[in-house]
């Protein structure tokens, strides 16, 4: 630790919730963020600002057109480059620091590669746009042992929920069940304003790092929904729900 580190994150080690035993543990921290799109990219520039030991981003997407309007860390000369590989660029050249690992994978397409992939980081932060993708990501972070914090925002609104490794406050499925055939809203077919996406993804980032720091718990278990139109934040407890499975 030198005079340019201290100075790079004098400002959050201020902070008394991160201090500096905080920040030498979220230096010392491995995370992974599940897709790479309008969450994932705001989440990846977050985390490595705030100077995350080492981050792997896992996405099979390349940046299109429409994604430019809330994908903020895409240029328009990353056009039809892998998504992974062009927030890994990215992230590099704002902290030379950070060991970034680019994996162009979709998550959830083989098991074992899920959990090769998840071994040895501390947090996944999902930021996939599909309830299959985040089951995939539940079930393999409770094999794992492993926090997980979900995120989703299409049109004006937006939700997350963390979850901690024992899952006591309750799991995904408490809230999104195997079963429930209903259709996945995205941004594909909803639209989604842009800064709504980074309100959510803020808010993952922060609870991601606030986690890591091992000074202020997230709100475990507590499903948090935004509501942009009417300015509005409910929350529910999540569970756990009779018949959880994880318990
Ligand atoms: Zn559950």
């Amino acid at each position: 630790m030198n005079d340019e580190w201290l100075e790079r994150y004098s400002r959050q080690i201020l902070l008394a919730e991160i201090d500096f035993s905080g920040q030498e543990a979220i230096a010392a921290a491995s995370v992974a963020v599940v897709g790479c799109g309008g969450l994932g990219s705001m989440i990846g520039l977050y985390l490595a600002g705030a100077g995350v030991g080492a981050i792997t981003l896992i996405d099979d997407d390349v940046v299109e057109v429409s994604n430019l309007h809330r994908q903020l860390a895409f240029r328009e000369s990353d056009l039809d480059d892998s998504k992974s590989e062009a927030l890994a660029r990215q992230l590099r050249a704002l902290n030379h620091n950070v060991v970034i690992r680019a994996e162009n994978y979709r998550f959830g397409s083989d098991s074992v590669h899920d959990a090769a992939i998840l071994q040895g980081v501390d947090i996944v932060l999902d930021a996939t746009d599909n309830l299959d993708a985040r089951h995939h990501i539940e079930a393999t972070t409770r094999k794992l042992d492993l926090p997980w914090i979900m995120g989703a925002a299409t049109r004006l609104h937006g939700q997350l929920a963390a979850f901690s490794s024992s899952r006591k406050e309750g799991c995904y499925r408490c809230i999104a069940p195997v079963t429930t055939a209903q259709r996945t809203a995205d941004c594909r077919n909803e639209g989604v304003l842009g800064p709504v996406i980074g309100v959510i993804a803020a808010w993952q980032a922060q609870d991601a790092l606030l986690s890591l720091a091992g000074k202020v718990s997230p709100a475990w278990g507590v499903l948090r929904i935004y509501d942009a139109r009417e300015q509005r934040i409910d929350k529910l407890a999540v569970g756990p729900v009779d018949g959880c499975t994880h318990l």
